[in-house]
């Protein structure tokens, strides 16, 4: 069976540690095993990053940046067989790991920006004869956990920046889905990055721990769940790290009485089920402002939810594969029968879909709830499946109270056609990432990532330019050169220009 090794000082090993199978979630059969490092690969990783940081540090910007340059080239160039390697582990469609793919080069068309970003400021005589400026500077070997439901994407938000902020990257992506994320790092490798300024170790606990706990590792990104965000958070700024934790998310999106319909509902079929659901900008609840557009929505999405073409990832033309992994297609089912137990009305139900030909893949159909209310476990938990909850409110303001008391603040959206309600949703929601009349809004790779609440621990956001000051340490350096030697008096008073 195949082996996904770790990739360390720009050699391919499989290390010391266990290994885990990865599945192919279309046919539910393993397929290959990944290397699960131990604390002693980890170091080995850790010893090369650290080897490489004096040169990459003092290596020009703009040389850092042609890398990138030729890294976007090779990405684009082998945009197919990342699609194919994305889909055969994840279980998304072709077309949607295409998606995150180009999602993922943005964030490499913004890190060839570098010798721009990282450009500082100037102020000439703050003084007399006294200039001054910032210098930012890289911190030195800082890693990132990533999850496996973008494992091209997420990658891209962190090491392409912080590699050309000047640092070198220790990557740890998801178990469940290594490949696409080690080939797109060997394509670095092959853009012509030195040995040792990116390394790919694949792991679990142990692995993370090890990074936690090495005083080498100064900065941590993580993206996953918000209890392990907490997690690496607690344990990482303990010790003194940089840590930038993105966790979970409920995403709900509010439907005035005035919405477009057709449009809200086409919007809401792609962000509910797109990705079985599988995205932390999914949208998972849908909260109708009155008993009139919640009827004409159930009315208007259930044909379309019957009708949702759902097979192996890897074939184009569908709308959406199967889960990730058996364990994760039995909790979404499990969370589906609470809904039921719990009083809400199932109004279509995924959980006895059989895809022809692919009876053992960890499928589970596209489910609606109606009136669910906000006790109930299908509402409070991010159940991260095709399953849609719609929430019955009486007032924009009774939805916003609804979003603002959830313990996650990712992402919403409004669908209205009133510019008033949309500026105050804006204005008071208490959420990270709004969209007016678009479902999924992630930030463009020049804007950042990032939600409130539990759904992200530390002060920056991802990527764009709070990544770059994420992965960048500021200096401010004063200097002074008198235009000709001469001696000046011991000064007692505080310097100033009074
Ligand atoms: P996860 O938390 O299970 O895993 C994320 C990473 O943490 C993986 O690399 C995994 O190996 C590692 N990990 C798992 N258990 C660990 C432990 N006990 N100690 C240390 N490390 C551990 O998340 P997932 O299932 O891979 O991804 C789905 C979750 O990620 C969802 O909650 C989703 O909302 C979230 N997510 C958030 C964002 C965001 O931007 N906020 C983006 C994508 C995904």
């Amino acid at each position: 069976m195949t082996i996904v090794n770790h990739l360390i000082h720009g050699e391919l090993t499989a290390g010391t540690g266990r290994s885990a199978d990865v599945f192919n979630p279309s046919t539910g059969a393993a397929t290959k095993k990944v290397a699960l490092a131990d604390r002693a690969t980890m170091q080995l990783a850790i010893d090369s990053a650290k080897s490489a940081f004096p040169a990459w540090r003092n290596t020009p910007p703009a040389k850092r940046a042609q890398v990138m340059f030729r890294f976007k080239q090779l990405l684009e160039q082998h945009e197919a067989t990342i699609a194919k390697l994305i889909s055969e582990e994840h279980g998304k469609t072709i077309e949607d790991a295409v998606g995150e793919l180009k999602r993922g080069i943005e964030n490499v068309e913004f890190a060839c920006a570098a010798p721009e970003i990282l450009k500082g400021e100037y102020s000439r005589n703050v003084g007399p004869n006294i200039d001054a400026w910032s210098d930012l500077q890289p911190i030195g070997v800082v890693a990132g956990i990533t999850p496996f439901n973008f494992p091209a994407m997420v990658p891209l938000w962190m090491y392409p920046l912080a590699i050309v902020c000047g640092n070198c990257f220790i990557l740890k992506p998801s178990e469940r889905d290594p490949s696409s994320t080690l080939y797109i790092a060997q394509l670095l490798i092959e853009a012509g990055l030195p040995k040792g300024v990116l390394n790919v170790v694949h792991g679990d606990k142990e692995a993370v721990d090890a990074l936690i706990e090495a005083p080498e590792v100064k900065a941590l990104s993580f993206v996953g769940s918000t209890p392990i965000a907490e997690y690496i958070y607690s344990e990482g700024t303990k010790r003194g790290k940089r840590v930038q934790a993105l966790g979970g998310a409920k995403n709900h999106a509010v439907l005035m009485p005035d919405a477009d319909l057709d449009n809200a509902v086409s919007a809401l079929m792609g962000a509910a089920y797109g990705s079985c659901g599988e995205r932390c900008m999914a949208i998972s609840v849908a909260v109708c402002v009155g008993d009139q557009i919640a009827d004409a929505l159930v009315e208007k999405i259930v044909p379309q939810i019957k009708a949702l073409k759902i097979g192996a990832g890897t074939s184009c033309g569908l709308d959406m594969g199967p889960l990730v992994t058996g364990a994760a297609r039995d909790k979404v089912k499990g969370y589906i029968d609470a809904g039921v137990a719990q009083g809400a009305s199932l109004v279509v139900d995924g959980r006895d879909l059989v895809v022809a030909g692919n009876e053992n893949g960890f499928f589970v159909g596209g489910t609606l709830f109606d009136k669910v209310t906000p006790e109930m476990t299908i509402y409070t938990d991010e159940i991260f499946g095709p399953v849609l909850c719609i929430v019955r409110v009486g007032s924009l303001e009774a939805a916003m109270q609804l979003i603002n008391d959830h313990e996650y603040g990712n992402g919403t959206c409004i669908f209205t056609r009133d510019g008033e309600a949309a500026r105050l949703f804006c204005d008071e929601i208490e959420v990270g990432m709004v969209g007016v009349n678009v479902p999924l809004p992630v930030p463009v790779s020049y804007h950042s990532f990032g939600g409130w609440k539990r759904s992200l621990f530390g002060d920056l956001h991802a990527y764009g330019p709070d990544g770059v000051r994420f992965y960048t340490r500021k200096k401010a350096i004063t200097q002074r050169w008198p235009q000709r030697a001469s001696h000046e008096a011991a000064q007692f008073a505080f310097p100033s220009n009074g």
